[in-house]
This record gives C-alpha cells, sequence and structure tokens, in this order.
C-alpha cells in the first residue's frame, strides 16, 4: 500500500466530507440515555473523549461506561479525558449502579473502559472484576467488554482478577505505532508491553475470550506503519481491530498529521482480513467501542472487515 503523505500545516484540508457527523436528534433515544447516565453519575468515554459518534451511538440506546472516576494518571496527548491526580478511591456502588443502567437501557452488549489508575495497587483491576460481576448478576443475558488499561507492573495478577469473571471481549488498545508510541503516549506507554498484555489474555483465559486493539491513525504514522501494527497484534493472537481517523479535541493535542481517505480504511480492511483478523472495523469514525456489538458478532461469525 503506497503511504500517503503528510502535507504542510497551511495546505492541510479542513474536514472532509467524510468526516461530518449525525447531530443527536430528538426522536432518538440520545436524550434518554443522557437523562439516565447523568442521573446516575455515571461517565462515558463518549463524553469524556468528545467522540464524535455520540449523536449516533447514543441515539441507538448505546454508550460507553468509564468507570474509576475522571481523573487519568497518563496524558496521552490526543486524548481529550482529564490527566491528573485522582482525588478518590473506586466507588464501591459504582458497579451496581452501572448494571442497573445497563439494564435499564436495555444494553444486550456491555462495553467498559477506565482511565488510568496508576495510583492504584492493583490498577483498578478489582473494580472492572466486581462491574463484571454486578452484570453478571443483574443482567446476565448481556454480553461484557472490558477495554482496559495496560495494568502497569501488575500485568499478570490484573488479567487473573479480570478474567476470573470471564468477560466475553478483553480489549487494550495499542492506540498507534510502534515508532509513535512514546512520543504520544508518555515514558510509561510501552509498545510491546501492550502486545505482550493481550497475547497473555489469551493465554491466561480459561475460555475462549476474544483479544481486542485498537489504532488511530492522522497522527504522524505511514500505512506500512500501520500494517506493520496490525500484523504484530496478530501474531499475538488478537481477533479484532478497529482502525479510526484521529480527530483533535482541542489546540493543546496533537496535531492532525492528515486525513486518511476512506479508500485507505478499505485497504487495511482487506489486509486485515489476509491477515486473519476475525473482524476488522477501520473507517474514518471508528472508535474501539463503535458497534462493538456488531464487531463482536462479525469475529464470532467469521464475517470479517465491516466497513463504516
Ligand atoms: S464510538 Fe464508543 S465512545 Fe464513541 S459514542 Fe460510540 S460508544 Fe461512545
Amino acid at each position: 500500500m503506497e503511504p500517503s503523505k503528510s502535507l504542510p500545516v497551511a495546505e492541510r484540508p479542513r474536514r472532509p466530507e467524510w468526516m461530518r457527523v449525525r447531530a443527536p436528534s430528538r426522536d432518538s433515544r440520545y436524550f434518554e440515555v443522557r437523562e439516565l447516565l447523568h442521573g446516575q453519575r455515571l461517565a462515558t468515554i463518549c463524553e469524556e473523549a468528545r467522540c464524535p459518534n455520540i449523536g449516533e451511538c447514543w441515539g441507538r440506546g448505546t454508550a460507553t461506561f468509564q468507570i474509576l472516576g475522571e481523573t487519568c494518571t497518563r496524558a496521552c496527548r490526543y486524548c481529550y479525558v482529564h490527566s491528573g491526580r485522582p482525588d478518590a478511591p473506586p466507588d464501591p456502588l459504582e458497579p451496581l449502579r452501572l448494571a442497573q443502567t445497563a439494564k435499564q437501557m436495555g444494553l444486550s452488549h456491555v462495553v467498559v473502559t477506565s482511565v488510568d489508575r496508576d495510583d492504584l495497587p492493583d490498577r483498578g483491576a478489582g473494580q472492572f472484576a466486581a462491574v463484571t460481576r454486578a452484570l453478571a448478576r443483574i443482567l446476565p443475558a448481556a454480553s461484557v467488554e472490558l477495554l482496559t488499561p495496560d495494568f502497569l507492573g501488575v500485568e499478570e495478577e490484573a488479567l487473573l482478577t479480570v478474567l476470573a469473571e470471564r468477560p466475553q471481549v478483553l480489549g487494550h488498545n495499542i492506540e498507534t505505532v510502534r515508532r509513535l508510541h512514546r512520543s504520544m503516549r508518555g515514558a510509561k506507554a510501552d509498545y510491546d508491553g501492550a502486545l505482550a498484555l493481550l497475547a497473555r489474555a489469551k493465554e491466561l483465559a480459561r475460555y475462549p475470550v476474544l483479544t481486542k486493539s485498537g489504532l488511530i491513525v492522522g497522527l504522524g504514522e505511514t500505512n506500512d506503519e500501520v500494517l506493520e501494527t496490525m500484523r504484530n497484534l496478530r501474531a499475538h493472537g488478537v481477533d479484532v481491530v478497529t482502525i479510526g481517523q484521529y480527530l483533535r479535541p482541542s489546540p493543546k493535542h496533537a496535531a492532525i498529521d492528515r486525513w486518511v481517505h476512506p479508500d485507505e480504511f478499505r485497504a487495511f480492511r482487506e489486509e486485515g482480513e489476509r491477515m486473519g483478523f476475525g473482524s476488522v472495523f477501520a473507517g474514518p469514525l471508528v472508535r474501539s467501542s463503535y458497534r462493538a456489538d456488531e464487531q463482536r458478532h462479525a469475529a464470532e461469525s467469521g464475517r470479517g472487515a465491516v466497513a463504516y
């Protein structure tokens, strides 16, 4: 695949038409979902990360829960989530509130992620496990997808804690290519560590867990580097991969290096299928939790690459 070239800032086009998003509509479930989530004091990555798909996803009655507070102990250059020192321990009632809310929303697939909590001895693994347990009790028919941080320094114990509750999908986003990993994610981030975590999850699970990872593009990588990262993920047993365009959440964040064309995303999907992923979701507005229920079904039914 031809690597697409970065343009000087002055020549960079404004947001192309394929990046246009749907605004929340009055006749969708958007406002009902918002009221429910705010009323239960539950955070979502949809709001915290200013996701462009919020109108569509909440309008469909879905959302991705963000547990363990609203302050992240890391400061990735592309991420809008607030960075700092969290001032509270995990909320012991959060798992119950989350499970009850997921039930009220009528979710059949519940996606849960978190801020990084390097301040906690277990890096938050216990709260992921407690949420999964609460969901199993209150909404037993739903499948559970956990998109976890890297559990730095306690990877093995944290994976064992989380996998003991048997989530159907365990994801960890590698986010960017090897060359940009440290500069975008900070000194604690480790490209090979992320791959190792995903591989180890498969080894430790005593059931057929689906593993998943995601990349954002437009941060300065080339298409060949994206393909190399996909090959690395596949070599570490990852089943589901997502690839989407980076959007700069504020002027303080990393600049957009390029707009990746829909044809380039199509090429990622085709290459991903050839590599043997169970599912490849690649498209301008794809995020790791975008239509996560469909990603899971695609992987389980062997449908392969899906265009969005
Ligand atoms: S793509 Fe994910 S984070 Fe974005 S609105 Fe949808 S569920 Fe929320």
